[in-house]
């Protein structure tokens, strides 16, 4: 299967079934256990890169991409804080519902401009691409293009999270997929940290900082790279 075909279903596939599944997973009403505990590690991905910008202490005003923004779970929070916001997703029902939930509040304003694309259509400069949980889409030998691409349009920095490819995290995989079901995702691709910090240093970045977030479901690494 090429990347087209990879896109396609994955455009589908958040504009139906994974659309219902992940607006539930990203917002407050209740969902199973297992979804439950993805949230709250997505959260706790969402919230450390919050920190991080707050800490550089010149969020008001900062020109960010979120390439992939889903339901805007990124997109919003950062606008709170005083971010231009650019959010863009390849399916047109996650942007309509982050549409939804950032005017969702009378009278609240938000700076963010909503754009139903794929990321690698993206043109500009943003001093901040940040690309948190979309890796997961692409299979490794499109990783690069990919990042070079986001690369492309960074002034300064691009911040990524992947599923990160570990013996543990592929033996754990292998066992979900022995159990398919019908909520079950697109193709999910793990990429090896070494390779995704190979790429970045080619585009000419240097890893600033990382973390990681596990619970039991979720599992996501999060670089911060900066222009050398
Ligand atoms: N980044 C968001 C977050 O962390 O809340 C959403 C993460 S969700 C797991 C993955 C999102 O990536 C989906 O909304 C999907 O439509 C989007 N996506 C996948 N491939 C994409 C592409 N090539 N261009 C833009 N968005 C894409």
């Amino acid at each position: 299967m090429n990347l087209v075909d990879d896109k396609t279903i994955v455009r589908q596939y958040f504009n139906s079934t994974g659309f219902d599944r992940w607006q539930r997973i990203y917002g407050e009403g209740k969902v199973n256990k297992v979804q439950l505990d993805i949230r709250t590690g997505h959260q706790q991905t969402v919230d450390t890169v919050i920190k991080w910008l707050q800490a550089d202490g010149n969020l008001p005003g900062l020109c960010v991409c979120d390439a992939g923004c889903g339901v805007g779970s990124l997109s919003i929070p950062l606008a709170d804080a005083g971010a231009i916001v650019c959010a863009s997703d390849i399916s047109e029902k996650m942007v309509a519902e982050a549409y939804d939930r950032s005017t969702a509040v009378p009278g609240k304003l938000y700076n963010i401009s909503f754009a139903a694309q794929d990321l690698e259509a993206l043109t500009g400069k943003f001093h901040t691409v940040i690309c948190l949980d979309v890796l997961i889409h692409y299979p490794q030998n499109k990783a690069a293009e990919m990042i070079a691409h986001l690369s492309s349009i960074a002034e300064s920095r691009l911040i990524l999270s992947f599923a990160p490819k570990t013996l543990a995290l592929t033996a754990l995989k292998k066992i979900g997929e022995l159990f398919p079901g019908p909520s079950k995702t697109t193709r999910a691709y793990q990429h090896r940290e070494a390779d995704i910090i190979k790429i970045l240093e080619s585009n000419g970045f240097v890893i600033n900082r990382t973390a990681m977030t596990s619970t039991n479901f979720y599992y996501s690494r999060l670089l911060e790279a900066v222009r050398k």
